[in-house]
């Protein structure tokens, strides 16, 4: 495939905007060379500004179930626009939206809507603080819940209990001196952490299902473990929904893993690729939140009406009967197929899944998807790299990244998964010709 538009637009876009890109991981520095600069989504595929095709798994980073452009949500933002693209009062959609919410999710009884996931981390933050009156917050490695300064902390590694180390180049020391940052999926750690430091705590903040360090999946009893603990300690457990909110089951991580939050976080889906988050939980810990309570927290465009429309179209959607098992008996049948690709081929790579969320680890003759950060780290990430351009090649658009993961959404139909699978097997063939 040929790139001169897309070549074209980095130049220029990397003559005002920092490295041409408004996220990092769209600049490909995860695996080299130049973004490509992407024109219009369909369904399933993505078109670039060369025309080229791709069948797309990033699905905008997980807001697209639907796929790209779906007719209902389109069509739900075209009603809304007629009446104003922001009216800056309180509207009837945001009721209906949180309303949907409140009977879906079973740990929200109340909700406020913000706009991106890194603002509804950092508000439910400010309020399991305010309502418990302590300081310190837990998050484990590899986690990522947004850029909020508190949040991007940095892990000592191997394991090892963190504080206050920052995660980039101005965070405070003081930013994230109440940080604790620790090991996913070792339970053992969390317990002599709240034994040492448990009265101080406000909150452990989680993503259920990690899926910004590749594909992590918590082992049996993990999160039970941690709703206990953190019963135990007084401390809130919150949920980072943003990914498996509406993803993972209709009802989310909660619902999949039956384990009530007191806090949980939501973004993505619930927007339809409009910008949108929310916070939710118990409405005692929700009434804190002024105007009620003592803190603090606003937004101009908060609850805007073609989000919510958006939103709104998208839960409907996702009613019709048997969504959540289709999309994950077609993501299971996926990965199936792209691991007997790899066995095929050299055993590079190793495919696994929950629900409609793949990962693809390039660990040779991994069995077992990875448990935490470290695990994660060790695969070969210049493996994915290769993966990842011989897949562009095929048609076939992963993360272009090792550290994320990949989305299958209800536009991805057998014809999308019978080519995708004959791409991998081209790529792999292709790559280790060149091994
Ligand atoms: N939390 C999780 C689990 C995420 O994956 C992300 C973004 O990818 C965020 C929070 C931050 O959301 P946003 O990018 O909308 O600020």
């Amino acid at each position: 495939m040929l790139y001169p538009k897309s070549h074209l637009l980095y130049e220029r876009a990397c003559k005002v905007i920092p490295g041409g890109v408004n996220s990092p991981v769209r600049s490909f520095n995860g695996v080299g060379g130049k973004p490509v600069f992407m024109v219009r989504g369909e369904g399933a595929y993505l078109f670039d500004a060369d025309n080229n095709q791709y069948i797309d798994y990033v699905c905008s980073w997980g807001p697209l179930i639907l796929g790209h452009a779906p007719s209902v949500v389109i069509a739900a933002i075209d009603e809304a626009t007629q009446n104003g693209t922001s009216l800056g009062w309180a509207t009837e959609r945001e009721i209906e939206l949180a309303e949907r919410m409140v009977k879906i999710l079973p740990a929200v009884e109340k909700i406020r809507f913000v706009n991106s996931g890194t603002e509804a981390t950092m508000s439910a933050l400010r309020v399991a603080r305010g309502y418990t009156n302590r300081e310190k917050i837990v998050k484990f490695s590899g986690c990522y819940h947004g850029h909020a300064d508190s949040l991007l902390s940095a892990s000592a590694g191997s394991g090892v209990a963190t504080l206050g180390i920052p995660g980039s180049a101005g965070v405070t020391i003081g930013a994230v001196k109440d940080t604790i940052t620790l090991a996913y999926n070792d339970l053992d750690q969390v317990e002599d952490t709240f034994r040492q430091y448990g009265e101080t705590i406000a909150a452990v903040i989680i993503e259920p299902i990690a899926a910004n360090m590749g594909l992590v999946i918590p082992l049996p009893g993990y999160l039970q473990g941690l709703r206990q603990l953190c019963d135990h300690y007084g401390i809130l457990l919150i949920f980072d929904e943003v990914i498996t909110g509406f993803r993972l089951a209709k009802g989310g991580a909660q619902a999949y893993f039956n384990i009530k939050p007191d806090l949980s976080t939501f973004g993505k889906i619930i927007g339809g690729g409009l910008p949108v988050g929310a916070y939710g939980g118990r409405s005692d810990i929700l009434d804190k939140v002024a105007p009620l309570g003592p803190v603090y927290q606003a937004g101009t465009l908060s609850g805007n009406p073609l989000a919510m429309a958006a939103g709104i179209a998208v839960l409907d959607a996702i009613e019709q009967k048997d969504f959540y098992e289709n999309l994950a008996k077609n993501t299971a049948e996926l990965v199936n197929d792209l691991n007997n690709v790899f066995q095929a081929s050299g055993n590079f790579a190793y495919a696994y899944n929950i629900a409609s969320i793949f990962g693809i680890w390039c660990k040779p003759y991994a069995k077992t998807p990875p448990r935490n950060y470290e695990e994660v780290r060790s695969a070969n990430s210049k493996w994915y790299a290769n993966l990842f351009f011989a897949l562009l090649e095929q048609g076939v658009a992963l993360a272009p990244s090792a550290f994320e993961v990949a989305f299958v959404s209800f536009a991805h139909q057998t014809q999308h998964f019978k080519n995708t699978v004959i791409a991998f097997a081209n790529a792999v063939t292709d790559l280790s010709n060149h091994v």
